[in-house]
């Protein structure tokens, strides 16, 4: 019986059982075959925390084959090229990978195109000539891309930039840092968003520009890749920009909004990290009654026992609420609305309750919950980290709480 009563349109129901089917036949075959680099972090890694070479062609080899499969860009606008197929696709297809690859899988990050590594609706707002230079291998997926937003000094207050780009004949000469930039290492460009007036950043009143960078561009540098929680390498870097010649073919939108341009990408963000929270929380939450259903204490399965069960019902409440609210999302901006305040809700709650979720299940699992063989606490770090990104939990909370105190209270 399904537990959603609307189904979804019959275009993207068939795009997520063809993405299955994917999974099925090109993704899991690949970590079978290459699973002595991809599951080893010595030889996933370089000493310097960048990703080997090897692992960066067999991410870029299954770009390509999802591209050439017609998943890639099937969430990226026509007008660019793509399948048109909307938010609710982007968000139904990322929320079946991560539920049927769980942790494990994990090229299944490059099935679909990520609003930030690779092709998205964000490149509506490139010229023309932006389009002609760089969209066609990025649509192969033989390139991808990065986002750089956040600087040390400005995360979740990030109009504080101080990264600027100061007109220079007809173009821009663009200096500063940006941090926590994922993907950066192996990208072939960069958007890059720096202050073009600092009178109006200064007030708040726009100033800010983003920019297309290639990434070996004289002047720019990646400083450090950033380990997190202990891993030996990352996808996260340190960047900085040296006097970086900048053109205005180069610019993303229109000048001094690139603001605009930077939430409408991380609201791409927010339904992404939804998706994931409620897949790998599902994965997450069915291992564990498998579990609970195997093992045996006190001469029965430990799933008789309501101390266990009862915490695995709470996360199914909280993922199928979770679910409905992604789904919801979704529609909404897929129907032309905002929906900023909906976007923060389901974003919020859903990252929440999907670390919960992964959290009773490791727990469920007694000690074998934090083994590297269950996979749980690569899902627990994953969803524990978009606790932060695109829009901290708090933040989101700020925001919800400023719309409703300007009268968007309909619930
Ligand atoms: C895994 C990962 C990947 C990322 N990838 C990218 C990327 O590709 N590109 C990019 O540009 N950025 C990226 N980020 C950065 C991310 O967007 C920032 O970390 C985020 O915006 C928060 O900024 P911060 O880390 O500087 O925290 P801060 O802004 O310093 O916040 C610290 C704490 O203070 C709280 N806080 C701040 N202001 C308020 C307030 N007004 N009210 C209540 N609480 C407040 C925050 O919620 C947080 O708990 C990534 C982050 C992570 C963790």
């Amino acid at each position: 019986m399904p537990a959603i009563a609307q189904p979804l349109p019959d275009d993207i129901a068939a795009a997520v059982e063809g993405l299955i089917a994917f999974a099925r036949a090109e993704i899991q075959p690949r970590h079978e075959r290459y699973g002595d680099i991809l599951d080893d972090p010595r030889r996933r890694f370089r000493e310097d925390g960048r990703l080997a070479d090897e692992t960066v062609e067999i991410i870029r080899e299954m770009r390509m084959c999802a591209a050439e499969a017609g998943f890639y860009t099937m969430c990226v606008p026509e007008s660019l090229g793509g399948g048109g197929l909307g938010h609710l696709a982007y968000f139904a297809g990322w929320q079946a990978l991560f539920h049927h690859c769980g942790p494990h899988h994990w090229l299944m990050l490059y099935a679909i195109s990520h609003w930030a590594f690779g092709p998205s609706r964000l490149l509506e707002k490139v010229g023309p000539r932006a389009r002609e230079e760089i969209l066609a291998p990025l649509m192969r997926g033989e390139q991808s891309m990065c986002f750089g937003l956040s600087e040390p000094g400005a995360g979740s207050d990030v109009q504080a930039m101080r990264t600027r780009a100061v007109a220079d004949g007809e173009g821009w000469r663009l200096s500063g840092r940006k941090i926590w930039t994922t993907n950066s290492p192996i990208a072939d460009y960069c958007i890059v968003f720096a202050v073009t007036d600092s009178d109006r950043a200064a007030e708040r009143r726009g100033g800010i520009s983003a920019f297309l960078v290639p990434t070996d561009a004289p002047g720019f540098r990646i400083d450090r890749v950033i380990r997190m929680f202990g891993s030996i390498g990352g996808d996260e870097a340190e960047l900085a920009f040296e006097d970086i010649r900048v053109e205005p073919w180069q610019l993303v939108g229109e000048l001094h909004d690139g603001f605009r341009t930077a939430l409408y990408g991380v609201n791409l963000g927010r339904i992404y990290n939804t998706a994931r929270a409620v897949g790998l929380g599902r994965w997450a939450l069915e291992t564990a009654l498998d579990h609970a259903s195997q093992r045996e204490a006190f001469g029965q399965p430990i799933a008789a026992f309501q101390g266990v069960s009862f915490p695995l019902a709470e996360s199914a409440m909280e993922l199928h609420a979770a679910h409905l609210m992604g789904r919801n999302m979704s529609t909404l901006l897929d129907q032309g609305e905002a929906a900023v305040k909906e976007v923060s809700m389901t974003k919020a709650y859903a990252v929440e309750i999907g670390v919960r979720a992964v959290d009773r299940a490791m727990q469920t699992h007694g000690a074998m919950g934090f083994t590297n063989e269950i996979g749980l606490t690569e899902a627990w770090h994953a969803l524990r980290v978009v606790n932060v990104a695109d829009g901290t939990n708090e933040i989101l909370r700020r925001t919800i709480a400023q719309r409703l105190l300007k009268g968007d209270v309909d619930i």
